[in-house]
């Protein structure tokens, strides 16, 4: 059992002197010069690749890489092998550009035990997405048995997260357990009060997810774009402000919603105001009666923080996905600062902190250590709580003996 789902890790069977193929998640951030921008997603899949080293195992690892159309090198994982083999120094890392055919299969097949093999970007081969039942059975052909260490990658039925599953024992990796051993502490049973900080860019994807939360959370704080269209909902003049006016209607049914709920949803109820084209125009402090039609609110305001402070403070459980303002810009970065600094005073909570965006805002910050867990998965963190499981946990559930 991992986080009350049916599932087994490595750690539950035995595993020794196999072929493991193992799906990781390097699908990381790469410099304008092209090097490495933030290798976290490899480093934390270490762990799981040095425990079936030490247990004597082959490894066949398979990963995706942004989003490319057919095989485009710029997507290649060729900076991504020549950084795991620093990383694993008595390894021979060897990159497979095919592994269907010619030197590439004949690679695996002599594969050695001091030799760790990585797939060239799973997303060039066309059956990965489609999830096509043959192209699975290629991927499974290739060991013993099947080990999903792709937290990021769990929300996606995949030939490498789902497929192959059918044809082989599968396991959850290290990451992975804790990734839902984590998430679970948030959607099954949290300790209340529970305290979820949406913020980003868009309300659309997220509005199952409100109403998700609204079962389990005593408080659901909304901040970033998407609080503006709950603003506007409410016929709160919002100026040039980020607002999805399709979106309107739905955010106008979650504000009936929650009157009849014992989760209570709190918008802003002031902004820093500004024009993040124009920076001779300064930031500005606006309660919501008084946003300027010229202007876009691009942060939560202080009256806002005051009021979600103590919330914060009483908090057991927290959960954070979104930055709640234009942090990558110094002067609307205040509020994400605010609830960063306010989960780490916090020692008494559980907080479980996700999302790509999250994650940039509070890169390099003191104490991150504080928070109990940082997700790898943002897309997977959301659905996860959304629809509390996904089709790659699914897929470990029924075919892990
Ligand atoms: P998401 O990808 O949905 O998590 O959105 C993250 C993006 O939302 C970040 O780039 C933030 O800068 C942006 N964002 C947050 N608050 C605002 C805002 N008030 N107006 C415009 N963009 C925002």
């Amino acid at each position: 059992m991992i986080g009350g789902f049916d599932i087994q890790s490595i750690e539950d069977v035995e595993v020794s002197r196999k072929r493991v193929f193992v799906r990781v998640d390097f699908n990381i951030s790469f410099k304008e010069d092209a090097t490495i921008a933030d290798d976290t997603r490899i480093l934390l899949a270490l762990p799981t690749l040095k425990y079936l080293l030490s247990h004597n195992n082959k490894i066949i690892l398979a990963s995706h890489l942004g989003r490319p159309k057919g095989k485009d090198l710029q997507y290649s994982l060729k900076p991504i092998a020549k950084h795991l083999q620093k990383l694993l120094p008595e390894y021979e890392v060897i990159l497979i550009d095919d592994f269907t055919s010619g030197l590439g299969k004949k690679q695996i097949e002599e594969q050695t035990d001091k030799q760790i093999v990585l797939l060239e970007n799973i997303r060039f081969y066309e059956g990965e997405k489609k999830n096509d039942s043959e192209f699975a059975k290629k991927l499974a052909s290739l060991a013993d048995i099947f080990v999903n260490d792709a937290f990021g990658a769990l929300h996606r039925a995949h030939a490498s997260t789902e497929g192959i599953t059918h044809f082989i024992p599968s396991y959850a990796g290290l990451l992975v357990k804790r990734e839902i051993e984590m998430m679970s502490r948030i959607v099954k049973n949290p300790t209340s009060p529970l305290v979820a900080i949406i913020g980003g860019a868009k309300i659309s994807t997220k509005i199952n997810l409100l109403y998700s939360l609204m079962k389990k959370a005593d408080f659901i704080l909304v901040g970033g774009g998407l609080a503006n269209t709950f603003l506007k909902a409410q016929d709160i003049a919002v100026g040039k402000s980020l607002v999805e006016d399709e979106a309107l209607p739905d955010a106008k049914k979650i504000f009936e919603s929650f009157e009849n709920s014992r989760c209570k949803l709190l918008i802003p109820e002031d902004a820093i105001v500004g024009n993040f084209t124009d920076p001779s125009i300064p930031p500005s402090i606006c309660g919501n009666e008084r946003i300027p039609q010229d202007l876009w609110i691009l942060d939560i305001g202080p009256k806002t923080r005051q009021a979600w402070q103590p919330i914060l403070t009483g908090a057991k459980t927290i959960c954070w996905n979104g930055p709640v303002g234009l942090f990558e810009k110094n002067e609307y970065r205040k509020g994400t600062d605010f609830i960063y600094d306010e989960i780490i005073k916090n020692s008494q909570a559980i907080s479980v902190v996700g999302g790509g965006d999250t994650l940039a805002a509070i890169a390099g910050k003191k104490d991150s250590d504080k928070i109990t867990h940082i997700s790898t998965g943002g897309g997977a963190m959301l659905e996860l709580l959304e629809k509390e499981t996904l089709p790659g946990i699914e897929a470990l559930r029924s075919h892990s003996s």
